[in-house]
Formats: structure tokens, C-alpha cells, sequence
């Protein structure tokens, strides 16, 4: 069982996904299987009109699927991530992994490392997950890095989704839980920026398929609970070679500052809602960079900051974010000319 994912037209692009049963060979082994290109109803994702609806699956990465393998197959079940496609071979305006390739590539040479922290929040119907059914739980402070009953809301599924995540070897990095009851953060990471983005794409319809089948859904909205309750970020922590080795922050920092407003629009949609200056983030409308400030746009890890070379930290991306949108976008505006 192969399952075929891609992103769809939607104005925030949400997670598509079908099965396909492929044959094997004989002999033949998981490093040298190629998935074939595969076509879906376009029609039906907001990619084409329905006289004119065939769009083209274009496999760029296939995982091992941690939720249909049981351990015991001879070939194993797959995850096959895919790039969407017109019939005649260009890629669909939806498609902005393309974009991000080539980006990528012209930018070889400096050597940029991605990490991104994903922040969501859990629902159960329309109430954030263990919200009473009426009125509120208890106001935030005790929740972040929460152990214990009414403290942690979520964590078999939460657990069950790292361990997915390990088992189909993508980049993971952590998790912890976060500010708002049923608010919590993995983090996909460090690695170039492809497979950054595709594993954090894999990463998100992992916890979508674990949480549904607790009847659960997953949100990524900025600001999924109007009111004194954190938002929700994707911050994106980045570096190049020449950052990791002599710093040279300042300069960095004065090209996202040049750049605010265009980064600003493409890190999200609502991130007026999220970015107000309150709850740990910086206003949209301003640029502030500083050292172990959680309230900066760009935060410079202490670690860092002492050791003056690293990386840094765009605290402004929404966890709703396009990541082959906002790794391209920082890799033009900090990146060599
Ligand atoms: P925070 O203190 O902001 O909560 P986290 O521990 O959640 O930080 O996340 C730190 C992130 O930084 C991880 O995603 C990790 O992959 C990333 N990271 C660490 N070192 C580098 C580096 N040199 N270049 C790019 N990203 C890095
Ligand atoms: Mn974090
Ligand atoms: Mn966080
Ligand atoms: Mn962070």
C-alpha cells in the first residue's frame, strides 16, 4: 500500500491523501523502488475546473509508513510524498515545492541548515482538546512543558505521533507542550531545506491521520482561541555555513529588517491575529531583533549570541505557514545575490 500525499489549492493548503497498491518486483529493494507518477480529480481540491480536471502526482520522496506497517512485511507499506503537476509536464501554480527547488539549488553553495518548531492545538469539535464544554480552563501558566493530568491534554497522542515520526526517519528534533491547554510543538530539523520542508509536510499528515483516529483534529491556525491564550508559530530557525562558522548576524539581521513587510506576507495566513505584541511575539507591523528576546522578531539564541556564530531564529512564521514558501523566502532575502 502506497499513500500518495500532496497539498491542495486551498487558500491555506491543507494535506490530500490516496491509496495506490503497487506492485513489486521481484528482489527488488526499498533503496532502488521508484513510485510512479499517479493523477487525481483536481476539480475536487481547488486545482482545476472540472472540464479540465486531471492533475499529475509527481513523486518527490517516499518514507516508510509508520501507520500501516506492522514490522512484519517483506516490502513495506509507503508514504509517497508528491509535487503536483499539470498533464504537460509544468508544474501547477499550487505547487510551490518547485519554486523552493530551484531556490535550493541556486543557493547550494551556502550550505543552509533549516529547524522548525511546528506549534498546534488539538480540538475535540469546536472547543480546543480538554476546554471544558462550557466557559474556560484554568488561564495559562502552568501548561508549557506541562506533566500530570489537566496539565498535559493530549499526550498519548502526542507520543504516538514522535514515535511515527522517528519510525518513517524524519528529521525530529523534540516536542514539548505548549502555553495554551492542548497547544503543543514539534520540532522537524536541522537539514537542508528540502527535506526539511518535505518532512515537516509528512510530519503534519502524521499527526492529522494519529488524531483522527481519536476523533481529534489538528489545527494550525495562528490564533485559534481569541483572547489571553498564545497563538500558534512555526518559528524558523536557519543558518549558513558562513553563519555557523564566523556569525556575521548583524548583517543578516539588517536583510530581514529591509525585507520585513515581504516576509510578513507570505508567513501565513492571519498572522495579524498572532503577531500583536502580546504573547510572546512582536508586532506585525514592526522589525525587532535581540538576544533571548522572545518578544523579537529575530531571536538570537543566547548560546549563540556568546559564542558569537550559529544560527537564528524568524520568530514571525504562523504554523499555518507553506514551508517551501518561507525556507525559500529566507534563503533569497539573507542568501548571496
Ligand atoms: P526554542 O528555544 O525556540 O523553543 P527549540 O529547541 O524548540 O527552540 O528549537 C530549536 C530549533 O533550532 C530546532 O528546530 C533545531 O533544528 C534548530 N537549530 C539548531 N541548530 C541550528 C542550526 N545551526 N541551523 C539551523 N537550525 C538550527
Ligand atoms: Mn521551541
Ligand atoms: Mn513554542
Ligand atoms: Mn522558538
Amino acid at each position: 500500500m502506497a499513500e500518495y500525499i500532496w497539498l491542495d489549492g486551498e487558500k491555506v493548503p491543507e494535506i490530500r491523501g490516496k491509496t495506490k497498491i503497487l506492485e513489486i518486483k521481484e528482489n527488488e529493494k526499498l533503496d532502488e523502488f521508484k513510485a510512479s507518477t499517479w493523477g487525481f480529480d483536481g476539480s475536487s481540491t481547488m486545482q482545476a475546473e472540472g472540464h479540465n480536471s486531471d492533475c499529475v502526482l509527481e513523486p518527490v520522496r517516499t518514507y516508510y509508513d509508520p501507520i500501516r506497517n506492522t514490522g512484519n512485511e517483506e516490502f513495506p507499506h509507503l508514504l509517497v510524498l508528491n509535487e503536483v503537476m499539470l498533464p504537460n509536464g509544468k508544474p501547477h501554480s499550487s505547487n510551490t515545492r518547485f519554486g523552493l527547488k530551484h531556490i535550493a539549488e541556486r543557493h547550494q553553495a551556502e550550505k543552509f541548515w533549516f529547524g522548525i518548531e511546528q506549534e498546534y492545538t488539538l480540538f475535540q469539535g469546536d472547543r480546543p482538546f480538554g476546554f471544558p464544554k462550557e466557559g474556560f480552563p484554568d488561564p495559562q501558566g502552568r501548561y508549557y512543558c506541562g506533566v500530570g493530568a489537566g496539565k498535559a491534554i493530549g499526550r498519548q497522542i502526542i507520543e504516538e505521533h514522535m514515535r511515527a515520526c522517528l519510525e518513517a526517519k524524519l528529521l525530529f528534533a523534540g516536542i514539548n507542550a505548549e502555553v495554551m491547554p492542548g497547544q503543543w510543538e514539534y520540532q522537524i530539523g536541522t537539514g537542508d531545506p528540502l527535506k526539511v520542508a518535505d518532512d515537516l509536510i509528512v510530519a503534519r499528515y502524521l499527526m492529522e491521520r494519529i488524531a483522527e483516529e481519536q476523533g481529534v483534529s489538528v489545527s494550525l491556525a495562528p490564533k485559534p482561541c481569541p483572547g489571553d491564550w498564545n497563538g500558534a508559530g512555526a518559528h524558523t530557525n536557519f543558518s549558513t555555513k558562513k553563519m555557523r562558522e564566523f556569525g556575521g548576524f548583524d548583517a543578516v539581521i539588517e536583510k530581514l529588517r529591509e525585507r520585513h513587510q515581504e516576509h510578513i506576507a507570505v508567513y501565513g495566513q492571519g498572522i495579524e491575529e498572532r503577531l500583536t505584541g502580546k504573547h510572546e511575539t512582536c508586532p506585525y507591523t514592526e522589525f525587532r531583533s535581540g538576544v533571548s528576546d522572545r518578544g523579537a522578531s529575530i531571536r538570537i539564541p543566547w548560546q549563540c549570541e556568546r559564542e558569537r556564530k550559529g544560527y537564528l531564529e524568524d520568530r514571525r512564521p504562523c504554523a499555518n505557514m507553506d514551508p517551501y514558501v518561507v525556507l525559500g523566502k529566507i534563503m533569497e532575502t539573507v542568501g548571496e545575490p
